[in-house]
């Protein structure tokens, strides 16, 4: 057990998670460096309440460099009246910081990758004390959690939402449920345990549900991801009563439920090279199928390797950088839950 157990965050607020109305504000992150020896990094956050009722909690900028998430989350901010809730909205729309501020994956003060330092130290370095605010002081103050989620800049995704489902039938019938309310043209559950650095792992320990998405990446605003995005927040906040339905979000699509199943659904770069695709994201492909070809540009007599699928599925993810280092990440799928 870390000494660390227990520790109140130095993170602090002046906004009163208690009060009703919209607060927009800041979270004051301790940061005494060479230019600013007693300052603080303020991290943006917005708490929106009326009175009794759910708590949802929406994440973005987890990865700095995701950013369907952040304009969804900025517009839930301004476009949310609290004489039209019941319940409250906890937004953070850039949850690490640092790296959102740099349009990094990771933070350019420590390099900590916010979504693999759970549960976090309340005396570590930036992203480490984010990740143990999160943990221990935003996620038991909720009902549900949603982080938002995209490709990045090194990968690109159909929009997605997505769940991680255990076999508890009462628990996976919710998480269901929430993805149903999401609404995004593909959810994906994965069954795999181990991970628990995440915020999917941190929400678990924290007693809380959590929901996660993919919405598009390639390091851009995603014009369909961030519509989906929009929506699906809304379409949470109905599903948990926060607000009323609409006659918009009362058409909501249908979902299509999928699943990623273990590490034959993923397709890594066998060797560095120049990687040529020959299939497009959404395409349906077969398992021993080519996936593309790595070349050897500085070695152009040597004849490319085909890298192949090893699975059934749908093509969900691609990468977009052309440049590989053996170990990357080409292609992961999804297959129909049956
Ligand atoms: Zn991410």
């Amino acid at each position: 057990m870390a000494k660390t157990q227990g520790q109140r965050s130095r993170i602090t607020t002046d906004l009163d998670f208690n009060a009703d109305g919209k607060q927009i504000g800041y979270l004051r992150l301790p940061h005494s460096v060479h230019r600013s020896a007693y300052g603080f990094l303020a991290m943006p956050i917005a708490i929106i309440k009326n009175g009794k009722g759910p708590t949802v909690l929406s994440m973005s900028g987890n990865h700095g460099d995701e950013y369907e998430g952040q304009i969804a989350n900025s517009k839930l901010i301004r476009g949310l009246n609290p004489k039209d809730m019941k319940g409250t909205v906890i937004v953070l729309p850039m949850a690490n910081f640092p790296a959102a501020q740099a349009g990094m994956r990771t933070s350019p003060i420590d390099q900590g990758n916010l979504n693999r330092t759970f549960p976090g130290d309340p005396n570590g370095t930036p992203t480490w004390m984010i990740s143990h605010f999160i943990e221990t002081e935003l996620m038991p103050r909720a009902d549900l959690v949603l982080d938002l989620h995209s490709g990045g800049s090194s990968l690109n995704y159909i929009p997605s939402a997505l769940a991680r489902m255990g076999g508890d039938k009462k628990r996976d019938a919710k998480i269901k449920a929430l993805l149903e309310a999401f609404a995004a043209p593909i959810s994906y559950v994965t069954t795999a345990l181990g991970e628990n650095r995440t915020s999917t792992a941190a929400a678990e320990r924290a007693g809380t549900t959590i929901i996660g998405t993919e919405l598009g990446g390639k390091g851009t605003v995603d014009i369909d991801g961030t519509k989906v995005a929009v929506n699906g927040v809304r379409g949470i906040l109905e599903h948990m009563g926060i607000v009323k339905e609409t006659d918009i979000t009362r058409k909501r699509p249908k979902t299509r439920i999928m699943e990623v199943k273990d590490v034959s659904y993923y397709v890594y770069a066998p060797h560095p090279g120049l990687f040529e695709p020959v299939v497009k994201l959404g395409a349906t492909v077969k398992k021993g199928q080519t996936a593309g070809f790595v070349h050897f540009m500085d070695d152009p007599g040597r004849e490319p390797v085909e890298v192949k699928f090893n699975t059934n599925g749908l093509v969900l993810c691609e990468r977009i950088p052309g440049k590989i280092e053996r170990g990357d990440c080409l292609f992961h799928l999804a297959s129909d839950v049956k």
